[in-house]
């Protein structure tokens, strides 16, 4: 069996398999695993620290979980939006196609995590014959994005199928995966795998880092693999609560992320998600972020801030303000608070 099946085949799924000096305090902690499911896999299990550090709160279960009184399940409308099962079509040219519930840790922030690891989500071989099914049938979608949970836990034989389907049809113009694998369980990047991907270019890859602890020589060496093959890589952070919250963290994170020549893609403001409250900050404090890395840091490492608007509109880029209006003039406020007028041009 190769290595990153057997770690995943390893992993810790209750309360009691967790090291003692890691084991949360609260008793009901059964009760949120048996709603929302624990795994944590002894690679990502490796690089906690301690207690409540920002690993660690992304991995084990909160009892805060299933006690939000805020949020909603599909906070996207993701279920309204999806013409099949599995699929999500919410923009014109590009579509969301999950095609395993499967991932190498179950975050605790997941936007999916009213079906991610549990029967909720059914998907099949059934399933995503009919996701190709329909993007075979609809000309406009030039853009796949095939998600999940985490396609890269899929076999590879498994994912050779879904993708040279998807570059058989004619209409799709590239593939992304979004997959966590390359932070979560990097050694499932095997040189095979990086071999059928680069099968399937145009192909992008957006992974998942949220803090410069993720960064190890593993994660390098599978990014590695993946842009040496050729695949543009990008990331798709969120901004958590306790986690990445405050600048220092998110500038040393954007900086890391360049060195394994990962362009930092979005920064997502934390959905609405049910069970996912505590790990919610203000829209300000993603702002205050994004004003410490514009113009302080490389503009390669500044990704868009976004949020996901709740009931399915779709990611709202949010920027700090740099513009006023004073008549027809504009004044302009640079990274470091100069000003400067500018004399607009006649329309
Ligand atoms: C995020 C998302 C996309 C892709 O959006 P981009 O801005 O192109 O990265 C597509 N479909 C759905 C449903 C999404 O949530
Ligand atoms: S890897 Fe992605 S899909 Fe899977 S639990 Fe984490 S955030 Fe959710």
């Amino acid at each position: 069996m190769q290595t990153w099946r057997n770690l995943l085949k390893k992993s810790i799924s209750t309360v009691t398999d967790l090291p003692l000096e890691l084991r949360p305090n609260q008793e009901r902690i059964n009760k949120v695993i048996k709603q929302y499911p624990m795994r944590i896999n002894s690679y990502y299990l490796g690089l906690i620290r301690e207690k409540n550090d920002p690993l660690w709160k992304q991995a084990v279960p909160d009892i805060r979980e299933i006690q939000d009184q805020v949020c909603m399940p599909d906070p996207l409308g993701e279920e309204d939006l999806s013409p099949v099962p599995n699929l999500i079509h919410k923009y014109p040219d590009r579509v969301l196609f999950l095609v395993t519930s499967q991932c190498a840790m179950y975050c605790r922030f997941c936007t999916r995590k009213r079906k991610v690891g549990t029967s909720e989500m059914a998907i099949t071989k059934k399933t995503i014959r009919a996701g190709l099914d329909y993007i075979r049938q609809t000309p406009q979608v030039r853009d796949v994005l095939v998600s999940g949970g985490d396609p890269l836990l899929l076999d590879d034989e498994i994912l050779d199928w879904i993708l040279s389907s998807l570059r058989s049809i004619p209409t799709v113009e590239i593939i992304r995966i979004g997959s966590r694998a390359p932070c979560t369980l990097p050694m499932r990047v095997t040189t095979r795998l990086v071999k059928i991907l680069k099968k399937f270019h145009p192909l992008y890859i957006n992974t998942h880092f949220n803090h410069p602890d993720e960064i190890t020589p593993e994660a390098s060496l599978a990014c590695t693999r993946l842009a040496d093959a050729g695949i543009p890589l990008g990331c798709q952070t969120v901004l958590l609560r306790g986690v990445n919250d405050h600048p220092e963290t998110m500038q040393e994170l954007m900086r890391k992320l360049l060195m394994i020549r990962v362009k930092p893609y979005y920064l997502f403001q934390a959905d609405l998600t049910l069970g996912t409250d505590h790990f919610r900050t203000p829209i300000e404090t993603g702002l205050k972020i994004m004003k410490s890395l514009i113009g302080y840091t490389s503009g390669l490492g500044v990704p868009t801030y976004a949020v996901d608007a709740p009931g399915g509109g779709g990611k709202i880029p949010l920027t700090p303000n740099y513009v006023q209006k004073l008549g027809d003039q504009l004044m302009f406020t640079n990274y470091c608070d100069q000003t400067c007028i500018y004399k607009n041009a006649k329309k």
